[in-house]
């Protein structure tokens, strides 16, 4: 039997007409059974920029966008030569865009609902464009199959958290059996939409920003795929940042594991939250260039060949250090509970956090810190101290927290650059700390000649 592939093509992979012939060719190459687009490159901000303008009442600049987003789709349909039903739907789409920023112009309102309709044109524009270069790559491969475009709101059910809706995960399964899953047996290959999904009233949500890995992983649960191919313009996982590190490479196959921490700790390849829904069902993931397919790519999968120590460094810049001390907290409980609360009234994510008696320190996107309720909210329980512009480095391995001399490697390596902050032991793959913003890359370089490259 043949493998059931779905694959994913990000905005790059989308960029113009060659990009999406030559992103066609590879899912036609791979046999994938359906295609998930992202909007074309640049698409998302115009769209989001577009939204803004038309709110503070600018309407001859919303045109511009308008128009500029009109003329890159309608340019890219011309160089493929899309069908006139394609065009026509093309133009319903544009029309659309034209309403809703209407719309937000009137009424001087964007809201988040109306933000995510607003953005999910991108990924409706770009998937009816994909299609017809998927038809002609299939052509030239003289497969008959046919291609259908699917509406991902269809089965990508969301709750209503606007502007970063969470996937109902179930249903989504349901509704991709009950909808789809003939599709995947049948002959056909189909081309729907990421990032986009629907509330079950079937308001239009987004799974917020980079979130079209994310759908895939999600219609690859639901299809039980056997493979999730993410296609974007690096090829494959690299040990670290190759803008900061020349002799970063790519990485062949890691762990789910690994990887998930690597996506969490600051490796912009692939969107966090993809890797559970392959977790969940168990299929390998493969991560490649569309733009040199031949490249090995990465393999992320459950059982991995070899175990380095370790495998790969990340960083996560604009990190906060948030310290709260009280003298309350000696022999005393709950504090910690206390605290959380807070952090989860406001849905702000914490991520690395070490403890004192009477302190406790964790680190928050800097983005945090505009939610200034989240501030005073904490300053009811103890005293407050912020520390800005530092960066989270994590090395990414295996074994790390039953490694003698692992720490002293590590600090050796870094030698008088200063550790803000340590985070070590909850998890064997992953050692992480705070440095000065402006160290960071030298401690990348550094880390990786030591653990890496040698
Ligand atoms: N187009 C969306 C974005 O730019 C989603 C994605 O590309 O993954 O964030
Ligand atoms: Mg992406």
């Amino acid at each position: 039997m043949v493998s059931q592939v779905v694959s994913k093509f990000g905005g790059t992979s989308m960029g113009d007409a060659d990009c999406m012939r030559r992103s066609a060719e590879v899912a036609a190459q791979r046999n994938s059974r359906l295609v998930v687009v992202s909007a074309t490159s640049g698409t998302t901000n115009d769209l989001i920029l577009l939204g803004k303008t038309a709110q503070s009442g600018q309407w001859p600049e919303s045109e511009a966008l308008l128009q500029k987003i009109r003329s890159r789709h309608e340019g890219i349909g011309n160089d493929l030569g899309i069908t006139s039903e394609q065009k026509a739907r093309l133009a319903e789409v544009l029309e659309e865009a034209e309403s809703i920023a209407r719309g937000i112009f009137l009424l001087r309102d964007c809201s988040l609902k109306a933000m995510d309709t607003l953005m999910s044109l991108g990924e409706r524009l770009s998937s009816i464009l994909f299609s017809k270069a998927m038809s002609e790559a299939l052509k030239n491969k003289s497969a008959t199959t046919p291609v259908r475009w699917l509406d991902a709101r269809e089965v990508l059910r969301t709750d209503d958290q606007f502007g970063k809706a969470k996937a109902a995960t179930e249903e989504i399964s349901k509704l991709c059996r009950e909808k789809w899953a003939d599709l995947i047996q049948a002959q056909a290959v189909g081309v729907t939409q990421g990032f986009i999904g629907s509330t079950e009233e079937g308001a239009t949500t987004t799974l917020g920003r980079g979130g079209s890995d994310y759908s895939a992983a999600l219609l690859a649960e639901g299809l039980s795929a056997d493979i999730l191919e993410i296609w974007t313009d690096v090829p494959g996982i690299a040990t670290t940042d190759p803008r900061i590190c020349s002799l970063a490479k790519p990485i062949e196959e890691i762990s789910f594991k690994e990887a998930s921490e690597l996506a969490t700790f600051g490796a912009k390849v692939l969107h966090p939250a993809t890797l559970l829904p392959a977790i969940r069902r168990n299929i390998p993931v493969f991560v490649g260039s569309s733009f040199d397919a031949g490249q090995r790519g990465t393999w992320v999968r459950r059982e991995v060949k070899e175990a380095p120590l370790i495998r790969a460094l990340a960083l996560r810049r604009k990190q906060v250090l948030v310290t709260l001390s009280t003298p309350e907290m000696l022999h005393a409980h709950g504090f910690l509970a206390k605290i959380f609360r807070v952090f989860d009234d406001h849905k702000v994510s914490v991520d690395a956090i070490t403890t004192s008696e009477i302190s406790v320190s964790l680190t928050l996107e800097d983005s945090a810190l505009l939610n200034k309720r989240l501030l005073q909210d904490l300053s009811q329980f103890a005293d407050v101290k912020t520390e800005e512009n530092l960066t989270l480095i994590s090395l990414i391995g295996n074994s790390i927290n039953h490694t003698p001399g692992l720490g002293k490697r590590i600090f050796d390596a870094i030698g008088d650059i200063n550790v803000r902050m340590i985070c070590l032991g909850a998890s064997k793959h992953n050692f992480c700390f705070l440095v000065d913003g402006d160290k960071a890359d030298e401690a990348i370089r550094r880390l990786h000649r030591s653990f890496i490259e040698t």
